[in-house]
């Protein structure tokens, strides 16, 4: 049997970066990750999904929680490195404009600008309408215009590079899904629904909306389904909206778009799309699915056609005269934690450890919370300067 020091358990976006900075760090460790690939077939599929099956993700500094800037800050400065060191690219510096006409939103934005002050601008309605002519918000309202690294990644192509850079510093990637962690005994014994069976004496559980499979203790983490909407630029169009950054909206008035939306973006399947989904918004957007039944049924769907009906109307307002060749809708998943942030913690002393709870925001700062539960379940230790009790782990009632 394999007997590892350190097990990574989820090779998304926090696992990968975690196995990584493991490798890097601890050379004299034996470390793994178990986690599965991307489904090939996603509507018959059966066994676990995850949250990063895209092209692309939002990258920014600028964030209404000074904490989320500083994770986003930290990964962004080292996108650089991991591209050059994997030899892949994943990283498209085309900007992010952030609207709001939110009071609170505003100040909060404000702050973190402030704080971190990436290259950016501050425009009212009047000067967005001058660099982006081609989108339309309301009147009224103010939005940063973040360049410098802001931008999008691709979650596919990052994930792949932190793998590549792990495996070339020594890390084993075991493709399986672990089925149980065992606590007797001296150390951890792992098993695979594959009838894998291997043993570590630490394990960082990084398992996503999963993360509750692989505990005893259940935590408070809230699993939602979220619709994305696709629409086909034709090349025309992807010409005519050239400079369009990401974007991120959010107003009080529901009839103003509130959502996150990408400039086109090829896709594997030989197309360009926009990708928009809701941002904002309220419960009714998103669909609790807590079992395994659930979770299965709603990667198997289209998400909702509800959803994707108003995401299209409200692409159209933000972007008119836009053409279209198709639509189509895809269902992915948000784990959000009790306080907001990330839980990055340790379940049990010496053994269990936890990095999840991307809270739908964690792609871009997925380097810097894989390092930092990297680093906890290695050493015991707390390297950031970020306070540990906003990253404590808390558990259902009755958990
Ligand atoms: C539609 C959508 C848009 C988003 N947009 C943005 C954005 O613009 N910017 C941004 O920063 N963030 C964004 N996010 C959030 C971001 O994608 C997530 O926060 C991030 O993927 C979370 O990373 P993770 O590693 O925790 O989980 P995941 O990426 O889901 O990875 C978890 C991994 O665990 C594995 N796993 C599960 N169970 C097991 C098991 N039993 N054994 C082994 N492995 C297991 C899965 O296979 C998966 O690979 C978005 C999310 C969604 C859904």
């Amino acid at each position: 049997m394999a007997i590892y020091d350190l097990a990574v358990i989820g090779l998304g976006l926090i696992g990968s970066a975690a196995l990584r900075h493991l490798s890097l760090n601890f050379p004299n460790l034996c470390v793994c990750g178990i986690g599965p690939d991307e489904p090939r077939k996603r509507k018959t599929h059966q066994g676990v999904f995850a949250s990063h099956y895209d092209q692309g993700r939002i990258t920014r500094v600028l964030d209404p929680s000074q904490l989320w800037g500083e994770l986003a800050r930290e990964s962004i400065a080292r996108y650089s490195d991991i591209e050059a060191a994997s030899g892949l690219q994943f990283h498209h510096r085309v900007g992010c404009l952030r609207a709001t006409d939110i009071e609170e939103r505003i100040a909060e934005v404000d702050i973190c600008a402030r704080t971190y002050n990436p290259p950016h601008q501050r425009l009212d309605a009047a000067g967005c309408k001058t660099v982006y002519p081609f989108l339309s918000f309301s009147d009224d309202f103010v939005a940063w215009d973040e360049k410098g690294e802001a931008g999008y990644i691709n979650p596919r192509s990052l994930i792949a590079a932190q793998l590549t850079v792990a495996k070339a510093n020594g890390a084993d990637i075991i493709r399986e899904i672990v089925s149980s962690i065992d606590h007797r005994g001296d150390g951890l014994t792992i098993r695979t629904r594959e009838g894998g069976l291997l043993q570590a004496r630490r394990a960082l559980i990084t398992a996503g909306g999963y993360s509750n499979t692989l505990l005893d203790r259940k935590l408070a983490l809230a699993t939602k389904g979220h619709t994305i909407l696709l629409a086909e630029a034709p090349p025309e169009e992807i010409e005519r909206l050239r400079a369009m950054p990401s974007i991120i909206s959010s107003f009080e008035d529901p009839s103003v778009a509130s959502l996150y939306m990408l400039p086109p973006v090829p896709y594997p399947d030989g197309k360009t799309y926009i990708k928009l989904g809701p941002s904002g918004y309220p419960e009714p957007y998103f669909n609790a699915v807590d079992s395994d039944s659930e979770l299965l049924d709603w990667f198997h769907s289209d998400g909702r056609e509800d959803i994707a009906e108003a995401m299209k109307a409200a692409l159209h307002r933000m972007v008119p005269d836009l053409k279209v060749l198709s639509y189509h809708s895809v269902p992915c998943l948000i784990t959000n934690s009790a306080h907001g942030n990330p839980y990055i913690d340790t379940l049990e002393d010496g053994r269990i450890y936890l990095a999840t709870a991307g809270n739908g925001y964690a792609a871009k700062s997925s380097d810097e919370i894989g390092r930092i539960g990297a680093m906890l379940c290695a050493t015991d230790e707390w390297h950031t300067g970020l306070n540990r009790e906003d990253f404590r782990a808390v558990y259902a009632e009755g958990g």
